[in-house]
């Protein structure tokens, strides 16, 4: 009889396990809170062991016809001057067949490629009861189920990990900065090129890919020890705009955009760590397990490997949940950790603390952008990030 699995969350995580699970012959449906799939949003990166699972899903063609086509990455101060220029790929750390998609792009590919999955869209899973030989389930419109298997892929403040495991505050680790996405009028005309401005604990950007005909604009800044989760979008908005009420280049217009939009993406960057991804009959996968934040660049490649690394472990022989669960998380946690350990280095970077140092950051940026070779050496620069894209084996 094929085993089901319900899959909490339909990201990349949970859309890429459910086309993983459906070519094995499992029984899988997933449940996502959202009233129906997902498109457009920000920019997200496929890079190393990833590439190989789009590869192997045989979706890297597809997938690179839908890449961002970003090919500018610039850094300008509070006058719009700029510090320094190079390619889209050099800027984003990729090479080879590493991309750039939009993440509604790819949740779109991996929907598609999903098969015969189950979708059940605008519901979640209210409560778990793990019976030993099973797993039921009550969800919020009432329905209830059974399934031999629940996966919770259900991102940062997962509800599978919450009924599972315990509270957020046992396993979030705040990084002390915050981050908020908008999508803006492109006012730069921006070609597919992307804009960053430093200031002191602030850093802003904008841009413009080859499939939206809007921009987006991020913020990240330095807040330590600010709790938002409270604040309504009105409060948000306000917050983003005190905070950056100093700063220079098109931030103000910039603001001003954020104010008129309805969908403003706000959040803490906050990691998430655990002993165990798993509990009985429930595992956790994705940012639900080992969230890295977006100052990682990673979080997307985490959730297709795992994806694949969990269905593989899945589907051998008759594999024992517990088994397969230890087998998934050993062979994952290593890349993980690789990939998490990127977060609190690279936001550093991003964001640069105190006046003096961003005139410094942006004289060494003048100084480095007329150099020979200048995209050899920031390609040195995010050499890490190319590793630890790479530290897992997949046979
Ligand atoms: C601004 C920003 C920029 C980023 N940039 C990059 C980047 O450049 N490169 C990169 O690799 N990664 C990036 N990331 C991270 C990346 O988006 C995530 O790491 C990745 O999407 C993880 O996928 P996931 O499926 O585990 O979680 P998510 O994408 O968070 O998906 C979780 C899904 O579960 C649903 N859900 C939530 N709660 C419930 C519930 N209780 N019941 C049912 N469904 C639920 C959500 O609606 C969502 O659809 C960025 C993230 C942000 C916020």
């Amino acid at each position: 009889m094929k085993r089901s699995v319900l899959i909490s969350g339909g990201g990349v995580a949970g859309l890429a396990l459910a086309e993983r699970l459906g070519r094995r012959g499992f029984d899988t449906t997933v449940v996502e809170r959202a009233a129906a799939p997902r498109s457009g949003g920000y920019k997200v990166d496929v890079r190393g062991a990833a590439v190989t699972v789009l590869e192997r899903m045989g979706l890297l063609e597809a997938a690179r016809s839908l890449r961002t086509e970003v090919r500018r990455g610039s850094v300008v101060d509070a006058k719009g001057r700029k510090a320094s220029s190079m390619d889209g790929d050099t800027f984003g750390g990729r090479v080879h067949d590493d991309a750039e998609l939009l993440r509604g792009d790819l949740h779109r590919l991996l929907h598609d490629a999903a098969g015969d999955t189950a979708f059940v869209y605008g519901d979640e899973i209210r409560t778990l009861r793990d019976t030993g030989a099973g797993v039921e389930v009550e969800f919020a419109s009432g329905t209830t189920g059974r399934y031999d298997l629940v996966v919770g892929a259900d991102g940062l403040r997962s509800g599978v990990r919450r009924l599972a495991f315990g509270p957020d505050s046992d396993f979030l680790h705040d990084l002390g900065y915050h981050n908020a996405v908008a999508a803006v009028p492109n006012r730069l005309g921006l070609d597919r090129e992307e804009v960053t401005y430093i200031g002191p604990g602030r850093t802003a950007l904008v841009y413009a890919t080859a499939r939206q005909s809007d921009a987006r604009a991020m913020f990240l800044w330095s807040a330590p020890g600010l709790d938002s989760r409270g604040l309504d979008r009105a409060e948000r908005q306000r917050l983003l705009a005190e905070t950056y009420a100093e700063e220079g280049w098109c931030v103000p217009e910039l603001l001003a955009d954020v104010a008129d939009c309805d969908d403003l993406l706000f959040d803490a960057l906050s990691q998430v760590r655990m002993g165990s991804w798993s509990s009985g009959r429930v595992v956790l996968l994705g940012d639900a397990a080992h969230c890295a934040t977006a100052a990682s660049g990673q979080g997307t490649s985490l959730a297709l490997v795992g994806a694949h690394v969990l269905a593989e472990e899945l589907s051998a022989a008759d594999a024992i949940p517990s088994a397969a669960f230890a087998a998934y998380e050993s062979r994952m946690r290593p890349f993980a950790d690789a990939n998490q350990a990127l977060g609190p280095a690279n936001i550093k970077r991003m964001v640069v603390g105190g006046r003096a140092r961003v005139r410094m950051a942006l004289t060494m940026l003048r100084v480095a952008d007329k150099l020979p070779g200048k995209e050899r050496m920031l390609a040195a620069m995010t050499a890490p990030i190319r590793r630890a894209a790479n530290a897992i084996d997949l046979g």
